[in-house]
């Protein structure tokens, strides 16, 4: 079988695909207007993915995350769901939510085959949510979560971005939850888009200094599986759950990056910053395109640079990560 693999031998088993770049909240980081609807924009249709996703697989794939903007706001979402699981070779489909539909469809999205979920959830105090998020629902996210875990999903994970003067009082209510539940907590280092250079010179918090209060207090850090790709994860003997530390301004964060990205109007990013993607449109219309849209996808790879220039404050172009499925 054909492998996604770059010129720096960087394999590529794991697609993450957006599919709306519309969304319900005002993340504070992300939309903190909420998502503008600029033009008429036809985000891919079932059809358009079902192609997509074949040809991927068919390219070595095996996991797809379903992303967005808020992915569970298109209405065929759990039909998306089984059309993903059901294509030969796909291992594993996850998806990213914001938990607004959680507590309602965590079980029928289960039951059409998506085998893990990563949940946002920036603050375990209910006021703090509402402040980052814009929506006075922290109740209903968690018991969506709690739903999740009953659903029986291999995984269920949380993703926090880390925020000075927002969650960054909130650890030890995170340690507390997870001491006796079976769940991966990931922090995220907070990344500058296009869109948020002022929000984030006066809320980003290093994870670096994050990742050495953790060590201080007992937790050790994991020996990295293939499949974790750049998250640093760490274990603690009196804890049942897991920190997972996501740092994208670490020196060796792109080494081990192992996704590519479609965007919700189908274009390939080999990265989430710095390029403005391949577009795949126009072969994903017909089945009969599959052979031409693989070649293009491999061929794209063969540009794939070694890392981002974050650190350096290079963007390349993204306005907000709802806009490329982050
Ligand atoms: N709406 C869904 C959600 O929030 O989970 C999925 C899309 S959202 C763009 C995917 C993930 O990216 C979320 O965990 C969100 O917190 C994270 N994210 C968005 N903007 C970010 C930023 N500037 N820095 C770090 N993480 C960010
Ligand atoms: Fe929406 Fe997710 Fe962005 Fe929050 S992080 S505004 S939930 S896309």
């Amino acid at each position: 079988m054909q492998q996604l693999m770059d010129n720096f031998n960087r394999k590529f088993e794991y697609l993450r695909l957006s599919i709306t770049d519309e969304c319900n909240f005002k993340c504070n980081y992300c939309l903190p207007d909420g998502y503008q609807r600029t033009q008429q924009k036809q985000f891919l249709s079932e059809l358009e993915i079902k192609n997509l996703v074949q040809a991927f697989s068919e390219l070595g794939t095996k996991k797809i995350r379903i992303t967005g903007g808020e992915p569970s706001l298109r209405k065929d979402f759990t039909s998306i769901i089984s059309t993903i699981a059901g294509t030969p070779g796909i291992e594993k489909v996850a998806t990213t939510t914001n938990g607004y539909q959680l507590k309602k469809s965590a079980q029928q999205w289960f039951d059409a085959g998506l085998d893990a979920i990563n949940v946002s959830v920036d603050s375990l105090d209910a006021k703090t949510f509402h402040l980052i998020t814009g929506k006075n629902i922290f109740q209903k996210v968690m018991e969506g979560v709690a739903a999740s875990v009953q659903a029986g999903y291999k995984q269920v994970k949380i993703n926090s971005v880390l925020m000075k003067g927002f969650n960054d009082l909130d650890l030890s209510l995170y340690l507390e939850w997870i001491k006796n539940q079976p769940i991966q907590l990931r922090f995220i280092e907070l990344m500058q888009t296009e869109d948020n250079a002022e929000f984030f010179a006066r809320h980003h918090l290093s994870g670096e200094k994050f990742k050495q209060m953790l060590l201080a207090d007992g937790w050790i850090q994991k020996v990295p599986l293939s499949h974790d790709g750049p998250a640093q994860i760490f274990s603690h003997e009196a804890y049942q759950g897991e920190i997972g530390l996501i740092m994208p301004y670490s020196k060796d964060f792109c080494k081990s990056c192992n996704r590519l990205r479609v965007s919700s109007s189908g274009r390939l990013h080999l990265c989430l910053f710095g390029e403005q993607g391949v577009d795949l449109r126009d072969l994903l219309a017909s089945e009969n395109d599959k052979e031409a849209l693989k070649s293009r996808i491999l061929q794209a790879l063969e540009s794939k640079i070694s890392g981002h220039f974050l650190a350096d404050g290079l963007m390349g172009g993204t306005p907000h990560l709802a806009s490329i499925g982050g």
